[in-house]
């Protein structure tokens, strides 16, 4: 069977759970034994999502091959068991940049070069390289919403594949958003009325309309979003707010979204859904037996959690695995260099320095690792935090003074991070990092050992400095482990100390492969950490 597609469009508002809605989506069809896939299309001109700041865009996602992309690949991974590659995100830059590449060439033989057909020709190509007979399904979520000038091609060129694979082959979900006004003390359909509207003026006729809504849909009210949107009552599916987007399949699978899907696309199987593991990790999210611990990110963009989309969920499944609730206590690392250490820090069971680039915050983050290492509060340092760790060890402990990060300081006079020997020289600023997946050795003994049970692992990489071997020795007689090395001992890639309950800092990126039922071995035995120093504290007390 060829894979079966699935086109996943918004309506009404951007961030009302699309990318949620598509992840959940390929959780229910794969608990029904299918293989699935998904992809995104964002229509914006970037490349990719690399050169994008946090502000605009929230974190880029690393993918295994190296692609930076838009988050909800995060949560197509965390969803579903399908690896996100390359041509998982597709974006209106990628398609110019390759149609105008072409032109140049004079591939195109004299004939002009156009939205329709060129364009929307190459989006499906891009659509079809996904297509195979070992997946059932292609779930397509198209960003933006309808009615957006430059989501057009990608519209259009949905439309024109759903003609192309016949209708059994291909379905439209509609995903909307209906608003409770209290002043009038109703659910107003009429936005979802008017985005389906558009969706149909572009030829589009919705198979199934998923509405976001504060709360559950009343029969009426589906009815009269079916009655305008020429669909049945049951095709109108309701996903209202929950306490945690695990628990959306769960929901969706209750509307009966996975057994209408199944009809429409008439997928061959009798396999019932089976979410019993899924249901037993929502449970312990949602009700973990064990309390609550709290944990400090430091980092620069403490009022946009989406900068730190990954890092939030591998706290999640970390929490959920070790039945307690992680409290996150955003701490602005600039405020720590006005605001002493002790009355920001001293209530908190753990410290996370996050990755980041540019020297805003960073001496915060600096003192926000003395303050850990010090106190003995378990410490967490990734990417960049790794580097601050580094930092803070050569000058507070091996007694480097001035020590720093060549990014942030050429003048310095011990470089104990420099710029990675293969960054040297390259100009360009998209994709040209130390990107994607690679091999790491880890020492034994070490927590990262300990946490991982085996030597041989392999991590995602987002960076263009690294730890300067020239300081090695030095650091390592003061007491720095280094704990984890490129196989062949390089490049160092996880440092910890000892005499601490637990501290490890890593130059890569472990939040990227943490799912909600295989939580990442760091997120874990850090959150483990966190809570003996809890108890610890509550029996001194
Ligand atoms: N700015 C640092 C580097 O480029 C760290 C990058 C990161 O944290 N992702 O090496």
């Amino acid at each position: 069977m060829a894979s079966k597609l699935i086109f996943v469009t918004g309506g009404v508002l951007s961030s009302i759970g699309k990318g949620i809605t598509a992840s959940s989506i390929g959780t229910l069809l794969e608990s029904r034994g299918l293989k699935v896939t998904i992809q995104k299309l964002d229509p914006y001109l970037n490349v990719d999502a690399g050169t994008m700041n946090p502000y605009q865009h929230g974190e880029v996602y690393v993918t295994e091959d190296g692609a930076e992309t838009d988050l909800d690949l995060g949560h197509y991974e965390r969803f579903t068991s399908a690896t996100m590659k390359r041509i998982n995100n597709v974006t209106s830059g990628q398609i110019y940049q390759e149609i105008i590449q072409k032109e140049r060439k004079g591939e195109f033989l004299g004939g002009t070069v156009q939205v329709i057909p060129h364009v929307t020709n190459l989006i499906k190509e891009k659509i079809r390289q996904l297509m195979s007979t070992d997946v059932d399904a292609v779930i397509v979520e198209v960003g933006g919403t309808v009615g957006d000038i430059e989501g057009l091609p990608f519209l259009e060129a949905i439309r024109q594949l759903g003609a192309e694979v016949g209708r059994s082959n291909a379905i439209y979900i509609h995903v909307t958003y209906v608003p409770y006004v209290k002043a009038a003390g109703e659910l107003k359909t009429k936005p979802t009325q008017h985005s389906v509207k558009e969706l149909r003026a572009i030829g589009i006729q919705p198979d199934i309309i998923v509405c976001r809504a504060e709360r559950s849909i009343p029969s009426a009210v589906k009815k009269k979003i079916a009655l305008f949107a020429n669909l049945k009552e049951h095709e109108v599916v309701t996903a209202k707010d929950l306490p945690t987007i695990y628990e959306v399949p769960l929901v969706l699978q209750k509307e009966r979204l996975d057994e209408l899907i199944i009809e429409k696309l008439q997928i061959p199987t009798n396999k019932e859904a089976d979410l019993t593991q899924w249901k037993e990790v929502v449970n312990r999210i949602k009700k973990p037996t064990e309390g609550s611990v709290r944990i400090a990110i430091v980092g620069k963009y403490v009022e946009l959690p989406d900068a730190y989309k990954s890092i939030i969920e591998s706290f999640v499944h970390a929490g959920a695995a070790n039945n307690v609730k992680v409290e996150i206590k955003w701490v602005n690392a600039e405020d720590l260099t006005t605001t002493p250490a002790e009355e920001l820090l001293s209530d908190v069971h753990g410290v996370l320095v996050p990755g980041g680039f540019g020297e805003r915050g960073i001496e915060g983050k600096i003192e926000a690792v003395r303050f850990a290492r010090e106190r003995k509060i378990p410490f967490f340092g990734i990417c960049l935090g790794m580097q601050c760790a580094v930092i803070e060890f050569a000058r507070n402990v091996a007694g480097l003074k001035g020590a720093n990060s060549a990014e942030f300081d050429r003048d310095t006079p011990y470089p104990v991070i420099d710029l990675m020997e293969e960054q040297k020289g390259i100009e360009e600023k998209g994709g040209t990092m130390r990107l994607g997946a690679y091999p790491c050795v880890l020492k034994e003994g070490t927590f990262s050992f300990k946490a991982y049970g085996r030597k041989e692992i392999s991590e995602r990489h987002r960076h263009r400095y690294e730890f300067n071997n020239a300081f090695r020795e030095t650091l390592e007689k003061a007491g720095l482990v280094i704990a984890g090395t490129s196989p062949d001992g390089k490049l160092v890639e996880v440092v910890e100390i000892k005499e601490h309950p637990w501290f490890v800092a890593v130059q890569y990126h472990p939040e990227f492969k943490s799912k909600p039922m295989n939580p990442h071995p760091l997120f874990v035995d850090f959150v483990k950490a966190a809570k003996a120093i809890r108890d610890s504290r509550e029996v001194a007390s």
